[in-house]
């Protein structure tokens, strides 16, 4: 029987943050894949884990894969773990993962704390639905390239920084989106310096123009959609009563529907257009 390799979320700051199955399966198996081995063995000291470890990282991953494939073909369990988080989110680990599911290796996600996800459920952005960007560009044209045909992303966005560029990236915000576009900056998310800003672009960059430390998410608001102007609102009734003979509610819900205007709104202006006529 193949073995199965184990994706675990470990902590990102704080260690008590790793789930009892975690801890478990990182006992069980028979080695664990680590961006950094002599980081994780602090996390593996703490709890008493003397798993064998091995290093995967960015500049290894596809020989490593090779060498784990063949492993876990002979039977051995695998776990796979970053230096923080969920691996394969801003980590190695896709490369990995594809070669086993390819080779009809089992793949179990072991679920735990990624900074995307906390950052989101604290920061009081809307998070019902979200574009994760990873980390921006570090080169200024391209962070700001980005930023520009992201500006009217109608779903909060989720970046990761680097702190000694944050300041920078926060001025370009408040330039491309607006002083006034809501934004959040978790930064060392769990840890003993942990912060949780939230307020407008403008003040944000205010508040980290000096030097920043730590670990970084950025949150942007979603852009709010335009709101129509009342010429908009005339022009519409106008040209879809000459298109078509609608009865005057059905006029006035479309036009609605079209505009993002009121129903109320849109009514009185169409009674509004009728006296001009009468
Ligand atoms: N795989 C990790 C995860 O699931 O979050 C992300 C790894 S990525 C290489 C590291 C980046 O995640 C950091 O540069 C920072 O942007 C973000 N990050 C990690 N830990 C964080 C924390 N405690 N607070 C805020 N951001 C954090």
């Amino acid at each position: 029987m193949p073995g199965t390799l184990y994706i675990v979320a470990t902590p990102i700051g704080n260690l008590e943050d790793i789930s009892l199955r975690a801890l478990r399966v990182l006992k069980e198996v028979a080695l664990i894949a680590a961006e950094d081995t002599r980081h994780s063995r602090k996390l593996l000291n703490h709890y008493a884990i003397a798993t064998p470890l091995v290093a995967c990282h960015e500049h290894n991953e596809e020989a490593r894969a090779a060498q784990l494939l063949v492993r876990l073909q002979d039977g051995a369990d695998v776990a796979l773990i970053s230096d923080a988080g969920t691996p394969a989110i801003s980590d190695p680990g896709y490369v990995l993962v594809r070669r086993c599911r390819a080779a009809g290796i089992r793949v179990e996600a072991i679920p735990g704390p990624s900074a995307v996800t906390a950052a989101l459920s604290a920061a009081g952005l809307p998070c019902a639905r979200f574009a994760f960007e990873g980390f921006l560009p570090a080169k200024k044209k391209a962070r700001e390239d980005l930023l520009s045909a992201l500006r009217d992303e109608p779903r909060t966005l989720v970046f990761y920084e680097a702190p000694h560029r944050l300041a920078q990236t926060l001025e370009a915000v408040a330039r491309i989106y607006g002083n006034e576009r809501p934004v959040a900056v978790a930064r060392e998310l769990t840890k003993k310096h942990e912060e949780l800003f939230s307020g407008s672009a403008g003040d944000a960059r205010r508040h980290f123009s000096g030097e920043v430390r730590g670990e970084i998410v950025l949150l942007i608001a979603p852009a709010e959609k335009a709101a129509a102007e009342p010429a908009d609102v005339t022009a519409a009734l106008r040209r879809l009563a000459a298109q078509e003979d609608l009865p005057p509610a059905e006029l006035v819900r479309r036009v609605a529907k079209t505009t993002g205007v009121a129903r109320n709104a849109v009514y009185q202006e169409y009674l509004r257009l009728k006296g001009e006529k009468a």
